[in-house]
């Protein structure tokens, strides 16, 4: 018996323990992928339990130890941070472990736009890893690679979201090799690759002329950070919306299509596994920061380990970069301290996509009406939006007299 279905993550920690090749990673309807066991070739020696972070507790970093530090960042390289999906330091650090010879793990698409993790070895093929995909990540053979890079002693930067990390942890038995970093997301959860595999031929269809997808982007900074757009390019054809106006993200930030796990996710408390944790600094504007460029993206960066601790340092000419309280990130970002709640009405959603298909389950959204000031910032771009939601408040504020606390 592995995991209880309903916790496990796919973190696919079981599968590369295997040593019997017994273990395969099976899609279900939802396109989630969980362990089989072939009972043919298992010679039940029980590693594949003994390895599975759900069913044993994993090592954690206290975010209120001694070593932790926690920052809002960003990078001052502007190419970067509007490739990225907030502060671009994913880019930064990784950087570094390329230019010294290393290898980068991360999630990117393949010609077909399902999400694998892969390695990259240069510079060049960064753009690969940038950006947040909001569907789950098949992590292949990865932590299987990993373990032979770290024994050629080349550093290996590992990323994923905090399950994934926790799986390669308990892959290599929890040792930290000093040449392995690891740098986790925040996690709000990860959408069904079916239902988006589903979404792009929709959008395909009914919105550029039947081409296929080629290029697909969850978070375009068009319009800023704050207000980001989903794009999807084909060969002539463009669709994009704000955020809350396309259906796929609708769904995903209403928490409909999430893998079971992430209802329940044992990663979402303020204690880390990775050396680094980044997010978007949701609610920067509110407090009392400096504003200078944050709209390009700010992110939340969490130091929880020296090694971690010494790869951020090593970027810090190329960002900027202040000390900030825990709870000023928490604030906004809840998957901090608790994970997201399973709407009640997600089985009836659900039930909609199976028996009836993805259109009759889009039918379902409540998108909301766009607001003034987005109609105009769609007609001329950024500058009315800039102008209505930060300067226009500074103003304001300037005049009554009034800070943000
Ligand atoms: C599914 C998902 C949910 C998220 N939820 C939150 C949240 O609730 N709160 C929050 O503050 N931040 C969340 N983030 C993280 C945030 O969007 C940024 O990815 C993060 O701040 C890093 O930004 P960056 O600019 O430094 O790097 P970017 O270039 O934006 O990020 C690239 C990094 O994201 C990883 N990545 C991208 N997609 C995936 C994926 N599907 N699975 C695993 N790794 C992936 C890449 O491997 C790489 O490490 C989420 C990201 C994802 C993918
Ligand atoms: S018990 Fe051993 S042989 Fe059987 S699936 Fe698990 S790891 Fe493989
Ligand atoms: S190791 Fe990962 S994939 Fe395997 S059962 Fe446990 S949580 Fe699921
Ligand atoms: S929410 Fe938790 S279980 Fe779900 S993908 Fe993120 S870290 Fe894994």
């Amino acid at each position: 018996m592995l995991s209880d279905r309903k916790q496990c993550t796919g973190c696919g920690a079981c599968a590369a323990a295997c040593a019997h090749g017994a273990i395969f990673m099976q899609a279900d309807e939802l396109g989630f992928q969980y362990p089989v066991i072939n009972q043919k070739n298992c010679i039940k020696c029980g590693v594949c339990q003994k390895k599975c972070p759900v069913m044993n507790i994993n090592c954690k970093q206290d975010v209120f130890q001694e070593t932790t530090n926690i920052y809002a960042a960003w990078s001052k390289d502007k190419k970067l941070q509007k490739q990225s999906s907030s502060g671009g330091i994913f880019g930064e650090l990784s950087k570094d472990i390329l230019d010294d010879g290393g290898v980068v793990f991360g999630a990117a698409y393949n010609e077909s736009l399902e999400l694998h993790h892969i390695a990259v070895f240069s510079v060049e093929d960064l753009p690969k890893l940038l950006g947040s995909k909001y569907v789950q990540s098949n992590i292949g053979n990865c932590y299987t690679q990993v373990k032979k890079y770290l024994a050629e002693n080349k550093k290996v930067l590992f990323s994923g979201t905090p399950c994934q990390i926790s799986g390669l942890y308990a892959f290599l038995n929890n040792n930290n090799s000093e040449n392995l970093f690891t740098v986790e997301i925040l996690c709000h959860g990860v959408p069904s690759p079916e239902i988006f595999k589903q979404y792009l031929k929709y959008i395909s269809k009914s919105h550029l002329h039947g081409e296929v997808v080629k290029e697909y982007s969850f978070r375009n900074k068009k319009c800023g950070w704050k207000n980001f757009c989903t794009q999807a390019r084909s060969d002539r054809h463009t669709y994009r919306r704000f955020f809350y106006e396309d259906n796929f993200m609708h769904g995903f930030l209403k928490n409909y299509y999430l893998r079971e796990s992430c209802y329940q996710c044992q990663y979402a408390i303020p204690q880390r596994y990775a050396d680094i944790t980044l997010g978007d600094f949701w609610g920067y504007e509110q407090f009392d920061y400096p504003k200078f460029n944050y709209d390009r993206g700010a992110s939340i960066v969490i130091c929880s380990t020296m090694k971690g601790n010494e790869l951020f340092s090593g970027i810090n000419n190329r960002i900027y970069c202040r000390t900030v309280p825990f709870d000023d990130c928490a604030a906004y970002n809840t998957v901090l301290t608790h994970p997201c709640k399973m709407p009640e009405d997600r089985n009836k959603i659900l039930n909609i996509f199976h028996e009836k298909g993805l259109v009759e389950m889009l039918g379902q959204f409540q998108i909301p009406p766009r607001p003034i000031s987005v109609k105009i910032l769609s007609l001329f771009g950024k500058l009315p939006y800039h102008f209505i939601n930060e300067v226009l408040p500074k103003v304001k504020r300037r005049l009554t007299g009034k800070r943000r606390s």
